[in-house]
């Protein structure tokens, strides 16, 4: 039990090493699925424990007295985790946590109060409310698009980024 508490470092009281270890991380399922966001601290804990993989780094360095640690922005567990079905909900925080605050047209990368949800097939022509026809979306594409399909004002949708880059 916190076993964390070596990796503590000199750094970790000046602003950086903070801000390091508290830099948020996506935690993902066994199956790429995005089910949370945690600090660092709590995220290098896991991995080396062995529970999870470093999927992304976010390219800091935390230094305990021998080692330097690679921060990671993106983790996955090693074993599936069932999530109690209300914590996967459809939700605009969920679908903004999946698709990383990140416009699914221009990929601009906001925070989550300048990004709205769009119907890629809009309401008007029979698109629901799902996870595969919500995304994250910013205003302006929001405005551009407007009830037409994203072909149609010359806008393309920018690829998914539910499957993270293995580094
Ligand atoms: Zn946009």
């Amino acid at each position: 039990m916190e076993s964390h508490r070596a990796f503590r470092s000199h750094n970790d009281h000046s602003e950086r090493g903070y801000s390091a270890m508290h830099a948020p991380v996506l935690v993902l399922n066994a199956s790429y699925e995005p089910i949370n966001i945690c600090a660092a601290r709590r995220a290098i804990v896991l991995v080396l424990k062995g529970v999870a993989a470093t999927e992304e780094i976010n390219g800091h360095f935390l230094h305990s007295s021998r080692v330097a640690i690679r921060v990671p922005s993106v983790i996955r567990l090693l074993e599936y985790r069932r999530i109690p079905h209300q914590t996967r909900a459809l939700s605009r925080k969920n679908i903004l946590l999946r698709d990383r605050n990140t416009c699914q047209y221009c990929g601009v990368v906001l925070p989550a109060s300048e990004l709205t949800l769009d119907h890629v097939v809009p309401r008007s022509r029979g698109g629901l409310s799902t996870w595969e026809n919500l995304v994250a979306c910013c205003h302006e594409c929001n405005r551009r698009k407007g009830n037409a399909m994203a072909h149609e004002c010359g806008m393309r949708r920018a690829h998914s980024h539910c499957t993270p880059v293995v580094t």
